[in-house]
């Protein structure tokens, strides 16, 4: 009898009501959505437990928009990185320059010379898109692009060492973040492995006592994400390259980061560059796109033009291509390192990287009140100084300077533990998910990468509206 209340899916579907959803999800979506909903309360309905309003179709149109709103949400979420990593893997890496942007933009909405060229009007190679860049910047004679470093090195691998042996330190047998671990990557690109030295120290002897007829190529690997200090001992890449040129191999250096500028220019601890790795001999160059060339996601191998043939060869480089997005990306980035002098200002990770402590501590010291003000009366909020990361393996020891508000709950020192988790998931709840880091009985926000203060704080009202 009662179930007589619940509205028919036509008319609701038909109501004014859900016009706006129609219209905004579509007439399927709807229905879906409607169908489940009133599915749900047949059973209440006729049990007479729910209140004529609730059967409304004002009511009704309301909860299915909020289901519609909450599954046609996107996945992919812009967040505040308050972390202290810059380079940070799990929320993207690198931030891509406005040049890059409206490159992507372009060769997303028009036909492209991909893979033609203009000049002959026959048929072109994707590469050659960023070969002369490349070669201008580095003095690499050739190039190829991959889906990431991880790619490059499985692929320069098997291109060059497949069924013969690859000769590495044992400190160099590294593993980054967990699927990427040199012994596995050489056994799955067919390369024996064939280690020498210690986890510690290795000699150039070492090297040369292990060298045979079944030998591929030499490799080294920047130890990324980990430090060996004390005793230790490594072979510099212009000794290595000697002691493989000596035997006729190859000598392949996987640089992981990769920059192509001297960092310490902007006050950043040293990294190898990539025109050192090739001046110093090493005969393939392998870095990352998104690390700290500050790009899009990708692989790149450098290198003479005979052994980059043989790479570009292997069927399995058509597997791991890039596509014309990155292509687009990277070659707007590279652009920018023809000046040097500006590249601080335009390329987004530099800039980050390189901004001033005093001017992140001015920013913290700025926003401290305001925050205090939405926090209330249980949270401390304090203008800190604070030792940020570059993050994705380069320089792990190295600290960044950085300021951050520090905040800590005013609570007895039994419920701050909970205090801080709570917090710390009321700002991920935000629209824009502020993501900070605890430590040491606060929840840091590091300022290094907030650049758009006002989205950051136009949503803190609803912060303290989450505590009400
Ligand atoms: C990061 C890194 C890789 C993997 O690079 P991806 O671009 O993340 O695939 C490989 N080798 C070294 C030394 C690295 O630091």
């Amino acid at each position: 009898m009662t179930s007589a209340r619940l509205p028919s899916i036509d008319r609701l579907l038909r109501s004014p009501a859900c016009a706006p959803l129609q219209q905004r999800y579509g007439r399927e979506a709807l229905l879906g959505t409607l169908r489940d909903l009133l599915d749900e309360l047949r059973e209440p309905a006729r049990h007479g437990q729910l209140a004529a309003i609730e059967l409304s179709e004002a009511v009704l149109a309301g909860r299915a928009g909020e289901r519609l709103a909450a599954h046609h949400a996107s996945r992919v979420r812009r967040v505040f990185n308050l972390t202290g990593t810059v380079l940070h893997t799990n929320l993207g890496r690198a931030l891509l320059p406005d040049e890059a942007i409206e490159a992507i933009t372009l060769a997303a909405r028009y036909p492209l010379n991909l893979e033609f060229d203009l000049a002959s009007g026959k048929r072109g190679d994707r590469d050659d898109l960023i070969t002369g860049l490349i070669r201008e910047l580095t003095g690499a004679e050739a190039v190829t692009v991959v889906n990431n470093n991880a790619a490059a090195v499985l692929l320069a691998l098997n291109s060059l060492g497949a069924r013969k042996e690859g000769i590495i330190s044992r400190g160099e047998l590294i593993e980054i973040g967990g699927a990427f671990r040199i012994p596995d990557i050489m056994a799955r690109a067919g390369v024996k492995l064939v280690e020498v030295g210690t986890t510690n120290r290795t000699h150039a002897k070492d090297y040369e006592a292990a060298i045979g007829p079944r030998s591929g190529l030499l490799m080294r690997v920047h130890t990324s994400n980990y430090s060996v200090q004390g005793f230790t001992a490594s072979v510099a890449t212009r000794d290595l390259a000697g002691i493989a040129h000596a035997h006729g191999l190859p000598l392949l250096e996987d640089l992981g980061s990769g920059t192509l500028v001297d960092l310490t220019r902007w006050g950043l601890p040293k990294e190898p560059t990539v025109q050192e790795a090739l001046k110093d001999g090493a005969d393939i160059v392998t870095f990352s796109g998104d690390k700290l060339l500050g790009g899009p996601q990708a692989g790149l191998i450098l290198g003479s033009k005979e052994l980059i043939g043989r790479i570009k060869k292997n069927p399995l480089k058509r597997a791991l291509r890039v596509d014309k997005l990155t292509l687009a990306a990277l070659e707007a980035v590279l652009g920018l390192y023809r000046d040097p002098d500006r590249l601080a200002e335009r390329l987004t990770t530099l800039r980050l990287l390189s901004r001033p402590q005093a001017d992140i501590q001015a920013q913290a010291t700025r926003l401290a009140p305001l925050l205090a003000a939405q926090l209330g009366a249980g949270w401390a909020v304090a203008a800190e100084a604070a030792l940020g990361m570059i993050g994705s393996g380069a320089q792990p020891v190295a600290r960044l300077p950085s300021a951050a508000l520090a905040l800590r709950p005013q609570s007895n020192k039994r419920l701050r533990g909970r205090a801080l988790r709570e917090l710390e998931e009321r700002l991920r709840g935000l629209p824009i998910p502020v993501l900070g880091r605890i430590d040491d009985d606060a929840l840091w926000l590091d300022l290094r990468q907030l650049d758009d203060e006002a989205a950051f704080l136009a949503q803190l009202p609803l912060l303290a509206e989450g505590e009400a």
